[in-house]
Parts: C-alpha cells; structure tokens; sequence
C-alpha cells in the first residue's frame, strides 16, 4: 500500500506513520525528517532548506520533489510506503502523480488526519524532540527524553511566531488537497484528537 498522509502540522501524522510502519512494514519518507536531515548535515541543500524552515514557509518545489524522487529509488518503498509531510501543495501533488505512474506505481489513499486549529497551536506550542533519538514527546515528558534520557528541545519552527506562519500555509497551500484527493476518490479521514493509539485503530479500520 502507497499511503499520503495528510494533516496541519501538529495533527500527529508522524505518530500514525510510526505505527504504520511498525505494524505494515511501509518504508516512511517524511519530508520534513529528510530536509532537518539535510540542515543538520550542513549541505548546501540544508542550508537554503533552512531559510524557509525557520520562516515556518515551504521549501522550493524542486527541492523537496528532488528529495523524494531520491528517496522513491531505495529498494524500501518496494513493499509500499508513506509520504508524510508531502505533498504540501497541488503542485507537487500532480508532480508526484506522473512521477510514480512513471515508476508503474500510484498512490492507493490519502489518509486525512484531523484535527481542530485550536488543537493544533496548544499542541505545537507544546511539542517538544529528542535530537538524539527522534521522540516526539511534549512539555508534559519534562526535561529528558522518556526513551533515550537526552535533554528534549523545542524545534525551531515550533516557536510561536512561525508557527502561525506555518498553519497559514498549511489553510492556503496544503488543505486544498483535500479536494484533490476527494476527486480521486483516494481521502480518508480519521478524528486526529483523541489519544495515538486510540486513532490508530480508527486508521486501520479506513484503511482495511
Ligand atoms: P514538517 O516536519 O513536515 O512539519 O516540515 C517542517 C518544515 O519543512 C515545513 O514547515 C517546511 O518548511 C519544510 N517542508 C517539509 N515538507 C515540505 C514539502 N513537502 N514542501 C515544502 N516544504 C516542506
């Protein structure tokens, strides 16, 4: 199965894709991971991702669907996997689409993840990361990470000032997506607020 996720920043597509991935064996292409991978690497591709980044905007098209053509070629994504955090706009929706008919693949669904705005900012604001082993936890987790004990921070661009910025281009750029995959006939949604676990068994029952 070839899955997009879909969802404000905040709604918890990482997490369902963490079970997915666990559960399915899909191969996780996040966007997001890649390009903080790119910025934590120093690579000239890191550097102008990061510009962007922290103005909470999205990063140029043909970065990011560069990216995910690279990352399409591992042997991984064989037995199906999950774009998670792409794509952001039609753009790179109706790209990704050639793409993979290209490659004699397609997307199977697009899993919306729901959640309401006010959820979401009291979430980000809240979010809080392991660099060390990639947790994402939140403020009520303390000062260490639960799984690794390293100091947990605060991304970048969970700060208040872009993260308004970025639910701004999610309402105008990202959510028109919706639509596009309703007209494919390809969108589930399953209720983002509630507990991880308690939404995974609503995803697997969309997806069955
Ligand atoms: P995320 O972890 O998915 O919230 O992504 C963090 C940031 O990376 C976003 O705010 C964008 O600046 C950038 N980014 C991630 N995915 C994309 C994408 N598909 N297109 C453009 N920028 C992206």
């Amino acid at each position: 199965m070839n899955l997009v996720l879909l969802g404000a920043p905040g709604a918890g597509k990482g997490t369902q894709a963490q079970y997915l991935v666990k559960d399915q064996k899909l191969a996780h292409i996040s966007t997001g991971d890649l390009l903080r991978e790119a910025v934590a690497e120093g690579t000239d591709l890191g550097k102008e991702a990061k510009r962007f980044m922290d103005a909470g905007q999205l990063v140029p098209d043909e970065v990011v669907i560069g990216l995910v053509k690279e990352r399409l070629q591992k042997s991984d994504v064989e037995a199906g996997f999950i774009l998670d955090g792409f794509p952001r706009n039609t753009a790179q929706a109706t790209t990704i689409d050639s793409e993979l008919e290209e490659l004699g693949k397609s997307i199977d669904a697009a899993l919306l993840v729901d959640v309401p705005a006010d959820v979401i900012i009291e979430r980000l604001s809240g979010r809080r990361v392991c660099p060390k082993c990639g947790y994402t936890g939140s403020v009520k987790d303390g000062e260490s990470c639960p799984l690794c004990g390293a100091a947990l921070i605060q991304r970048d661009d969970d700060k208040p000032e872009t993260i308004k910025a970025r639910l701004d281009v999610y309402d105008a750029q990202t959510a028109p997506l919706v639509e596009y995959y309703r007209g494919q006939e390809k969108l589930r949604k399953v209720d983002g607020n509630r507990a991880p676990e308690v939404v995974y068994e609503e995803v697997k029952e969309v997806l069955a």
